[in-house]
């Protein structure tokens, strides 16, 4: 039962705060670096192989 996820907004990885969902290469609030999940497009860090919210490989 892990097909429920709707149109929750991904958070920075690293300082948590809600990402727009069109996706930047780049968090506005802190301007890190993120990588999208190629799967769902989740907000990943650029070391984080596995998605932590659908566990697609990258
Ligand atoms: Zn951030
Ligand atoms: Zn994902």
């Amino acid at each position: 039962m892990d097909q429920g996820i709707d149109s929750k907004p991904c958070a920075c990885p690293y300082c948590d705060e809600e990402l727009e969902s069109k996706p930047l290469p780049f968090c506005s609030a802190c301007g890190k670096e993120i990588r999208v999940c190629v799967s769902c497009g989740c907000a990943l860090t650029p070391v984080q192989n596995i998605c932590p919210s659908c566990g697609a490989k990258q």
